[in-house]
């Protein structure tokens, strides 16, 4: 199964079969966010992709190294070399230290990626926390004839490198079709640069400025680009094997990434680009600008004016499941409603599954549906076909109960444990246990238990009264007599 995962290779634009550097283990990093604010339904789609990439590599290689950044510095408000420090101007406007609203939000994200059942990254490694290194590799560049420095500033020289090497390689962009594009734009700084096109590696900072470091070339802060790939080549090594991030970040931070990691050393960079497509409201682009943002927070609560209701973490990760990574998601209360209901389906099954028993000779095919299930996740991750296949085992599930097909006990082994392996490890679903409806069924029986307990306490058995409350105290729940009756609660 190995040998056929496939998977769409941005830099060559169609499908590879995926071959490892060393099987043994697997390199992938994937840009993480800059924590100035809270994650919005973009980052789930991002996160919860990568993280069904991670956890579908880590079940068919013994280990993946999974690394992920957390960028605390040097990401500017329009994503190029000019504006404000994202992260400084929050902490102007909450009127706190730049690193203050770095720890809040990164908890944030944290927070938001566990409820959605993300695995962690092994590394999350931050900019400011890798100085002494970003500035090894932009000396780097500068002696090599990468990179110029001008007024305490460091570009790269995009056109330097275009004489040996292909700067648009990733994004399909070229560097005449470049030069047009900037020939529209007055943007006054780029007259410090060589060519519109070049890019910062290290910026001056004026006094004013926060976040700063001492440098070869004066007080400044790294630029953007260059910690993606001074920190994937330090925990993954020059040349790894998957980089990911959304297709937003295809250009430039990915095409710079490249550019400055194989001037540095002569090496393809990463072998393999990944990227996620983008999440549309309403068949609208999602954006600040346009005020119909969504973050994760307000998706689990239902606080947001575009929310009819709160939707568990796990309806918003199977509805980000139910299409594809490469392919846009468009939000809408209804498409989370379905999917809310197709997730309540699955997880009837996976109970009613439990419950089947084998008997006589197989009517079913488990082992062609098996494989089905991993010819689709070989397919480019290609979750919304697995989790087809998966609605297909409903309906053997209600037939096998009902009698009218029926599993060996191998094969009913077979079939209980792939779909467990695809539901819980590999899409990562969780079942959920606080659904409304068995909370009503929970206060039912314990209405019923009371009622017990309180007949018992009539006819002055105390000896059942108290075995029913102790025995209740064993499984978490106290039981007070008041003057209104018993009431009864979970312990925390
Ligand atoms: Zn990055």
């Amino acid at each position: 199964m190995k040998q056929q995962l496939k998977l769409y290779n941005t830099l060559s634009r169609k499908k590879e079969v995926f071959q490892p550097i060393d099987p043994n283990v697997i390199g992938m990093y994937v840009c993480g966010p800059t924590v100035y604010g809270d994650a919005h339904l973009g980052h789930a789609k991002s996160y919860v992709s990568f993280d069904l990439v991670f956890r579908y590599l880590s079940h068919i290689f013994p280990k993946v190294k999974y690394v992920q950044n957390i960028t605390d510095v040097g990401h500017l408000t329009d994503d190029a070399d000019e504006g404000d420090d994202k992260i400084a101007k929050q902490s102007r406007l909450e009127k706190v230290d730049p690193m203050a609203v770095v720890e809040k939000y990164m908890f944030n994200y944290f927070r938001d990626m566990d409820a959605l059942n993300v695995l962690r990254a092994d590394i999350y490694p931050r900019p400011s926390g890798h100085i002494p290194e970003q500035i090894e590799i932009i000396q780097n560049l500068i002696e090599k004839g990468f990179a110029y420095v001008v007024n305490g500033s460091v570009y790269f020289d995009v056109a330097q490198y275009n004489q040996n090497h292909n700067y648009g390689k990733l994004s399909g962009r070229t560097i005449e079709e470049m030069m047009e594009g900037a020939a529209n734009r007055t943007l006054a700084a780029q007259s410090e640069k060589k060519n519109s096109f070049d890019f910062a590696l290290w910026k001056k900072a004026n006094d004013s400025h926060l976040m700063q470091w001492n440098s070869p070339w004066g007080k400044g802060y790294p630029g953007w680009h260059i910690e993606c790939t001074v920190m994937s080549q330090k925990y993954l090594g020059e040349n790894f094997d998957i980089h990911g991030g959304g297709l937003e970040n295809s250009f430039p931070h990915h095409e710079c990434e490249i550019a400055q990691a194989e001037a540095h050393t002569g090496k393809a960079f990463a072998n393999y680009w990944l990227h996620n497509n983008m999440v549309t409201i309403n068949g609208q682009k999602m954006g600040k600008s346009l005020g119909n943002g969504i973050f994760c927070n307000e998706l689990f609560t239902g606080e947001n004016f575009q929310l009819t209701r709160a939707y568990s973490p796990m309806t918003v990760r199977f509805f980000i499941l139910q299409s594809h990574y490469r392919s846009t998601l468009d939000f809408s209360n209804e498409a989370l409603e379905a999917a809310s209901k197709g997730l309540e389906r699955l997880q009837k099954g996976l109970q009613r599954l439990d419950q089947l028993h084998s008997s006589g000779k197989s009517t079913l095919n488990v082992k062609e549906w098996e494989a089905k299930l991993y010819a689709a996740m070989n397919d480019d991750f290609n979750s919304p076909v697995s989790i087809a296949h998966l609605f297909d085992a409903l309906k053997w599930i209600a037939a096998i109960a009902d009698g009218k097909e029926q599993l060996n006990e191998q094969d009913l082994n077979h079939f209980k444990s792939t779909f467990k392996t695809f539901y819980f490890d590999i899409l990562g679903l969780q079942l959920e246990e606080k659904s409304t409806a068995s909370n009503e069924v929970v206060n039912d029986l314990m209405k019923l238990v009371i009622d017990f307990r309180n007949a018992a306490k009539v006819q002055k058995d105390y000896a059942t009264a108290d075995k029913i409350r102790d025995e209740l105290k064993a499984l978490n729940i106290t039981v007070k007599d008041g003057k209104d009756g018993a009431e009864w609660q979970f312990e925390n």
